[in-house]
């Protein structure tokens, strides 16, 4: 089975490169951040807080996530599934391991990209301008960086130690196409 989890720093390529796997395994891809953006759109009570968090950079609460990763992987996870962008939280990642259990499903790959703050400041700054995402400007990538290296680093090094048979490290400093060359191969051989 391909069930996938994608860790890596905010502008580090996990959303290309998860999105990319996505459709070479023909697997859904499950990105928080684009389920949240368009919660965003509906405009609703729920829609208007995640909208001002993101805005922060911060993270949008546990009980939010794990409710709508629940229900996306309920409907999605028959063939095979990409998490990108969950779990964050080591909260999230037992909620995560409980629902798996109950669903009778094993995690196959952890893939987790790394790079540099420096490099990741550079890239984002050029997405911003891009995509015109809100929470692109400097203080907030800070603000997201710290969260990352915070709360979420933990939880990837979590599963690097409980989980090293199935946890890749990938250099997010090569080409994208480099990047999925190795990713590809991984799931490929393995
Ligand atoms: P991303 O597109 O993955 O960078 O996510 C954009 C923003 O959505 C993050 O900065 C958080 O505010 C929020 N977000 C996405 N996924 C999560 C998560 N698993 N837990 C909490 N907040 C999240």
């Amino acid at each position: 089975m391909n069930n996938i989890i994608f860790f890596g720093p905010p502008g580090a390529g996990k959303g290309t490169q998860a999105k990319i796997l996505s459709q070479y395994l023909n697997i859904p891809h499950l990105s928080t951040g684009d389920i949240l953006r368009s919660k965003i759109n509906q405009k609703d009570k729920l829609g208007l807080e995640v909208k001002n968090i993101i805005a922060t950079g911060k993270l949008v609460s546990d009980d939010i996530l794990n409710s709508i990763v629940n229900d996306r992987l309920v409907e999605n996870s028959h063939n095979g599934f990409i998490l990108d962008g969950y779990p964050r939280t080591l909260e999230q990642s037992f909620f995560l391991n409980e629902m798996l259990n109950k669903m009778n499903i094993n995690l196959d790959y952890i893939i987790n990209i790394e790079l540099n703050y420096d490099v990741l400041e550079q890239r984002i700054i050029k997405r911003s301008k891009e995509e015109n995402r809100e929470d692109d400007n400097m203080d907030v990538i800070k603000t997201r960086f710290m969260e990352y290296t915070e709360t979420t680093k933990k939880v990837s090094d979590t599963y690097k130690e409980n989980s090293s048979k199935i946890f890749y490290n990938i250099d997010g400093n090569d080409e994208i196409s480099q990047i999925t060359s190795k990713i590809k191969e991984i799931v490929k051989n393995t």
